[in-house]
């Protein structure tokens, strides 16, 4: 349900109208506060709230139901692009787009480091990294935990750029809050709600990756959890699906770029793309990222080795700090391009 505030409502009226859901109906109620109006959305069962009753208390424009389970990110709700920005850099609206980049992995200070500098210079604006890497192997790689966060921090101090982990569990949401300053859910963990709650208590800009299976509406409604938790600080990012038949026989996924401007349709918050996961494939980095940035994308997230061959995880779809630069500057006039004809 939205509640509509007249444009001249009090505190006063906002305060008794949250009252009365609390003590009434036992819901809680999320304040969205637009340029000149408030909305207030209720969270939680709504049935047997009385919306006639509502729409008479003081300061109250209207009442309606809204029956989309996600209502608090939805543009419906509110209708006004969010910009999230982090330590300078902002994400989502009409804002030039975003470039995320940085290793798989996190393998050792100089690796990071390194890869900070020359990424910086190639035009990233925010430093990516795991340290908790979902892996299918427990032989393979699981990156270097807390060790791995600190020199994230610092090499993202260094040079000047905001950072994004992984957090892979419950378990590690703590002591990624304290080095990171956006928490990544990743595509695995779409459906953990408990993840998702806990991290967006942390009261940092969270980055959820939608899950290879997921639908629009269960991606959406895996943020209206974060949002629920009084988190609107939500960055989407579209990182491909499970590829149907044939098509696993040339990416690792399939990159749905559709998804794109069904979000921005759908919702308010910035959706990202990550075609380094979406495809798998090096090759395909480029053209990718120019038609994420064509379709409407925010920004990219795109890994970043000065060695791909070397890495030690995901070297067949990372790329050179070089070639990132290319994609910066295509994406930069594809962009400029999408401005003009108002995309
Ligand atoms: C990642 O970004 O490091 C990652 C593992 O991505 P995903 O969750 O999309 O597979
Ligand atoms: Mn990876």
């Amino acid at each position: 349900m939205a509640i509509v505030m007249k444009p001249g409502a009090s505190d006063e009226d906002i305060k008794r109208v949250i009252k009365f859901v609390e003590e009434n109906y036992g819901l809680r109620v999320d304040v969205s506060r637009g340029e000149f109006q408030t909305l207030l959305g209720l969270i939680g069962d709504e049935d047997k709230v009385d919306f006639d009753r509502l729409a008479l208390l003081p300061g109250v424009e209207k009442a309606y139901r809204i029956t989309s389970p996600y209502r608090l990110v939805s543009r419906s709700f509110f209708p006004e692009d969010r910009v999230i920005e982090v330590k300078g850099v902002k994400i989502g609206g009409k804002n030039k787009p975003v470039f995320i980049a940085g290793p798989c992995a996190i393998e050792s200070r100089e690796q990071i480091f390194r890869i900070a500098k020359e990424v910086k210079e190639a035009g990233a604006d925010i430093l990516r990294g795991g340290a908790f890497k979902p892996r299918t192997s427990v032989h393979s790689f699981q990156g270097l935990g807390e060790e791995g966060l600190e020199y994230l921090a610092r090499a993202g101090e260094e040079f000047g750029m905001p950072t994004v982990s992984e957090v892979r569990s419950e378990r590690h949401v703590e002591v990624v809050a304290k080095y990171v300053d956006i928490l990544q859910i990743g595509a695995r963990n779409m459906y953990n709600q408990d993840l998702i709650e806990e991290a967006a208590r942390q009261k940092k800009p969270i980055l959820i990756k939608r899950s290879f299976g997921a639908s629009i509406e269960e991606f959406l409604s895996f943020a209206e959890r974060a949002a629920a938790q009084g988190n609107k600080d939500i960055i989407l990012c579209e990182r491909g699906i499970i590829p149907i038949g044939r098509g696993r026989q040339f990416t690792r996924y399939s990159l749905d770029l559709s998804a794109i401007p069904i979000v921005k349709a759908e919702s308010y918050l910035p959706i990202i793309v990550d075609p380094s996961h979406g495809t798998g494939r090096r090759d395909l980095i480029y053209p990718m990222s120019k038609a994420a940035i064509a379709a409407g994308a925010h920004g990219l997230m795109i890994e970043v080795h000065y060695n791909p061959n070397e890495a030690l995880s995901d070297g067949p779809q990372m790329i050179t700090p070089l070639e990132f630069k290319r994609i910066v500057e295509v994406c930069e006039k594809i962009y400029m391009l999408n401005s003009v004809e108002g995309c």
